[in-house]
């Protein structure tokens, strides 16, 4: 069998010819196909509005720009996701609150949040980690009694629902992101949900160099990126959205199979909720104390399976460590546990039976 990496791109002919289209007609930037993804993503997320950009990190960066946060303001991150979502609330100038995970869902504990609220607080960035939606209704709540900004970092959780209510939709903003190791992607990408047209204008000004079109006039109201995303990319993200909804239901049916099927006392299997569907962006697992996490993965590739950590304790990266100095094992215990001791499988549609077989067989083979 052919090694089985952790991800893999599915880029076709009908991708490919796509993007020929685009190339040959010389408008390149943001044009048609960045504006038919947009009302594709609004349209399937059930949002009002969706502002494309160039990558996830992009759309945090502005969402948190849009809605004036800055030094001085406090922003809720849970402590485990990846690096970008604490990145951004720093390079605004904004200190982030780490608030720990829930080890089930791997999502911020929502019980702990009002905790870490304080008058300087003004927002909390929800990540859907791995694709698994948060209680968004509890989040909500406290948002609301707080008058905090929601930023859902949406970024793995296209497909994913609540209630069937999308990710990315039930805050103010919603950040997706479409890097090769997403489900769809155009190399770099990322587009912003919103119910607030008002806010979308902005977003829309702050991507294009502070461009605003005022009775036909352009004008340049406030400095603005150049965020942009280009037709390029948008071709290639309205191509494959064509089958996303196969791939997702395909990736269900992994997870399921996986589900059913691992069955090893030294592995933790993630949690399943009656109210959310998962978009299972990544399968993550969690290994016995006494695993060597790093050997089960040097293991797995001689065996010919990629696996990797899921995602970072963000308060111990060394930036953060640095900074704040907080103590993770007293503090973040749970984030702390799933980046040392998480494992991420691979899971895609383009997985035959018996790769997912043998992946099954390996994880259940792994011993003490
Ligand atoms: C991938 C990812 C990002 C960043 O997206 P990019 O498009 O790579 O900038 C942000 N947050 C989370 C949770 C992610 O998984």
């Amino acid at each position: 069998m052919k090694f089985i990496p952790l991800m893999r791109v599915n880029i076709n002919e009908e991708d490919i010819k796509s993007v020929e289209t685009v190339l040959r007609s010389g408008m390149l930037v943001q044009g048609t196909e960045v504006l038919e993804f947009e009302k594709k993503i609004s349209s399937y997320t059930g949002c009002k509005e969706a502002v494309a950009v160039s990558n996830g990190t992009a759309s945090l960066h502005l969402s948190l720009i849009a809605l004036g946060i800055k030094k001085g303001d406090e922003v809720i991150v849970p402590a485990l996701s990846y690096i970008a979502t604490v990145n951004v609330v720093e390079l605004v100038g904004a200190t982030p609150v780490f608030v720990d995970i829930n080890l089930d869902s791997f999502n911020i504990d929502t019980s702990k949040i009002k905790n870490a609220i304080t008058p300087k607080t003004k927002a909390i960035i929800p990540v859907h980690e791995f694709g698994l939606a948060c209680n968004m209704s509890d989040i909500a709540k406290i948002a609301k009694e707080y008058s905090l900004f929601i930023i859902e970092d949406a970024a793995c959780a296209l497909g994913a629902k609540e209630n069937n209510k999308h990710a990315g939709t039930s805050g103010n903003a919603g950040s997706f992101s479409f890097h090769p190791r997403k489900a769809i992607t155009s190399g770099e990408g990322g587009i912003i949900t919103t119910n607030d047209s008002k806010l979308a204008n902005k977003l829309r000004t702050l991507r294009n160099h502070g461009i605003s079109v005022k009775n036909e006039k352009v004008e340049f109201t406030e400095p603005g990126f150049n965020y942009r995303l280009t037709d390029i990319q948008a071709a290639l993200l309205n191509s494959q959205f064509k089958r996303f909804n196969k791939q997702l239901k395909k990736k269900n049916e992994i997870a399921t199979y996986y589900l059913e099927y691992i069955k090893n006392d030294l592995v933790t299997l993630p949690s399943q909720y009656k109210e959310k569907t998962h978009s299972w962006q990544t399968f993550h697992l969690i290994l016995d104390k006494r695993l060597n996490r790093e050997n089960i993965i040097e293991k797995l590739k001689t065996k010919g399976i990629g696996s990797n950590y899921g995602a970072q304790c963000l308060p111990l990266m060394e930036f953060y460590q640095k900074k704040y100095k907080l103590d993770c094992s007293l503090n973040f215990p749970n984030a702390l546990h799933a980046y040392n001791h998480g494992l991420a499988i691979p899971l895609y549609d383009t997985l035959n039976i018996e790769e997912i077989k043998y992946i099954v067989e390996e994880i259940n083979n792994i011993e003490l």
